[in-house]
């Protein structure tokens, strides 16, 4: 079946499928039940979802979750032109108070790790309780940092991919599987 799914064309460049729908489905499902198993049912955990690729996520793994929660968002950028340091910055931030909670922040992807970096000095001086994070899509040989990531949904290779809110210049978000870049290398 999968491989009916036919390659497809964004802006200049093509991709292939990847990651089938069903697959996310399944991944996700796993990750919400060994974080509900984790945190309990009375935990009321707020889940912190990073835009705007987060977006499916956290909407499929908030729609599986079967206890008590709250969802909010964040949006943080990487600055344009030169830097190459890799510093991000917020352009949205957290309204709610966090002391004493148990936070979850939700990623679409953690890469060379810039964004968990900056996310854990946003978070570190809020009191919250319990800080964790979860990411559906991982790539073992861009991460450069030593946080910890306490839920990987999958290990994904180090080429570009679009789908599942993931975007390529903007497009690709609304695509309901992964697809990888098949003319870089
Ligand atoms: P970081 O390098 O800070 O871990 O990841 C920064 C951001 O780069 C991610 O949150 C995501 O928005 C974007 N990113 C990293 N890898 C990919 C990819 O393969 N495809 C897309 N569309 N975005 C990516
Ligand atoms: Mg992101």
């Amino acid at each position: 079946m999968e491989n009916m799914v036919p390659d497809i064309k964004l802006l200049d460049k093509k991709f292939r499928l990847y990651i089938h729908a069903s697959q996310i489905e399944e991944t996700v499902k796993k990750m919400v039940q060994k974080v509900a198993d984790d945190l309990g049912e009375d935990a009321c955990p707020v889940f912190v979802g990073v835009l705007n690729g987060v977006f499916m996520f956290m909407s499929d793994f908030v729609r599986h979750y079967p206890y008590v929660c709250q969802v909010s968002f964040l949006k943080m950028s990487s600055y344009e032109g030169t830097d190459s340091t890799g510093k991000v910055k917020t352009l949205l931030g957290i309204n709610e108070d966090l002391k004493g909670r148990t936070v979850v922040v939700l990623e679409d992807i953690v890469d060379t790790g810039n964004t968990l970096v900056e996310l854990h000095s946003l978070f570190k001086d809020k009191g919250i309780k319990d800080f964790r994070v979860a990411t559906l899509f991982f790539k073992p040989e861009s991460y450069s940092k030593d946080l910890p990531i306490e839920y990987v949904g999958m290990d994904i290779d180090n080429r570009f991919i679009v789908g599942y809110g993931l975007d390529y210049n903007g497009v690709g978000r609304n695509l309901p599987h992964i697809y990888q870049n098949i003319e870089d290398k």
